[in-house]
């Protein structure tokens, strides 16, 4: 069985008492970070913090050892075939302008088609936007159907109007939709498109493995999956990263520079210009560890379990409209639900009376809110440190903003 409580005990955070405690349900936003991502990071700074790949001393060496050593650690931790194809970025959204800036401005034509899909993050769609306005190419959004699901058929209909980039995320952070990656990639591939993936809300939560996949780009954060902030990975294929020119200009990307011209690095140094976050790099390996220890099966069950429990009983109070696939299926722990008559804002913020920490809005997914017909929803996420009495904390706070409104 899995011992959330036992769990919840390595977060310092979630541990400071107080009343009400604090039942926190916006993992999907930022994680926590357990007591050995703070002690990696106190550790680093405290032990070895140097600049990396420029010293010869002792320290900067360790440093060298800690950065490239994560880099083989994620790239075991996602079954990338080599540490090459890991590039550290800031998160999600630099590694899909990264992907978008660089392959896309080399790739895309006037004319060209960009398919992505209604329930995108605006990280996933936005940069995809910008190059496609930028160019001339189109961009179309795969429909999603009534229970929250990509319209496969849709999709498909994209597909035969040969797109050059497929860009879709594979969990939804409003719906908790899982998409079908591998399928809906060797589509694309087979209709000649090359596969960007937004993993920022499914590698905290699932096993991933890029190969399996075949994707040929993969992004995510640290900081949604126990780890640091401002931290995360672009993967790329080796072949589709080496055909691709830098990102940013300045230290480390280069071979070599004269007055008239420069050459780049090889990958992955040539996306990674500038110092990088040593620090927070050795956060994410610590955070890899910790979910690794926990085991990634009963992770995702122990969130299913959760969310479940919380669409089940939301589902059953009238007056509340819960989005996104049925509790029985395969889904992510995520729940965004509406209630007739409270604003999601007023909702969230009756619930954060009783310490309940919720988002509400329109979680960065405007074309999604559009397609529900709703301007905004509230959202709870839930992670490795809840419980069920946090499901029961969520359902009293809703059934408290009902009474407040009444
Ligand atoms: N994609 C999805 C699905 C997300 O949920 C988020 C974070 N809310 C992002 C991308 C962006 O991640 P970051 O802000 O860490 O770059």
């Amino acid at each position: 069985m899995f011992d959330a409580a036992a769990v919840k005990r390595d977060f310092p955070i979630l541990n400071q008492g107080g009343a009400p405690p604090l039942t926190f349900l916006d993992s999907a936003a930022s994680s926590q970070k357990p007591q050995a991502v703070i002690d990696a990071l106190v550790n680093y700074y405290t032990t070895i913090n140097s600049n990396v790949h420029r010293g010869v001393y002792k320290l900067a060496v360790a440093a060298d050892h800690a950065y490239d050593g994560t880099r083989e650690h994620v790239a075991r931790f996602i079954n990338a075939t080599s540490p090459d194809e890991i590039v550290f970025t800031r998160g999600t959204t630099e590694a899909i302008n990264l992907v978008a800036a660089t392959w896309g401005r080399t790739n895309l034509r006037e004319g060209d088609l960009v398919v992505s899909t209604v329930m995108e993050h605006h990280s996933c769609f936005v940069p995809w936007q910008m190059i496609a306005l930028e160019v001339g190419a189109r961009i179309e959004a795969v429909r999603i159907t009534e229970s929250g699901e990509l319209d496969q058929d849709h999709y498909r209909e994209l597909l035969s109007q040969n797109p050059k980039v497929v860009a879709f995320t594979q969990v939804s952070n409003v719906l908790g939709t899982i998409n079908p990656v591998k399928e809906m990639t060797a589509q694309a591939h087979a209709a000649g498109a090359v596969v960007c993936i937004d993993a920022a809300q499914s590698v905290p939560h699932m096993a991933v493995d890029v190969q399996d996949l075949d994707v040929d780009f993969l992004a995510f954060s640290a900081h949604k999956m126990l780890g640091p902030m401002g931290i995360g990975v672009l993967y790329g294929k080796r072949s589709v990263l080496e055909s691709m020119p830098p990102y940013q200009g300045g230290g480390s990307m280069i071979r070599k520079v004269t007055l008239e011209k420069t050459t780049w690095a090889d990958i992955p140094s040539r996306f990674e210009a500038g110092t990088p976050s040593v620090g927070d790099v050795v956060g994410l390996g610590a955070a890899i560890d910790y979910l690794q220890d926990l085991g990634y099966a009963d992770i995702a069950r122990h969130e299913h379990e959760l969310a479940a429990a919380a669409i089940i009983r939301l589902s059953a109070i009238p007056g509340v409209t819960v989005y996104g696939p049925p509790a029985d299926v395969a889904r992510a722990g995520v729940v965004s639900f509406v209630v007739d008559g409270v604003h999601p804002h007023d909702v969230a913020a009756l619930l954060d009376e009783r310490g309940v920490a919720v988002r509400a809005g329109h979680h960065c997914a405007q074309p999604l809110m559009k397609a529900l017909g709703v301007t905004a929803t509230t959202r709870a996420s839930f992670y490795v440190y809840n419980t069920i009495d946090d499901v029961d904390r969520l359902i009293e706070g809703v059934e408290y903003a009902q009474r407040v409104f009444a």
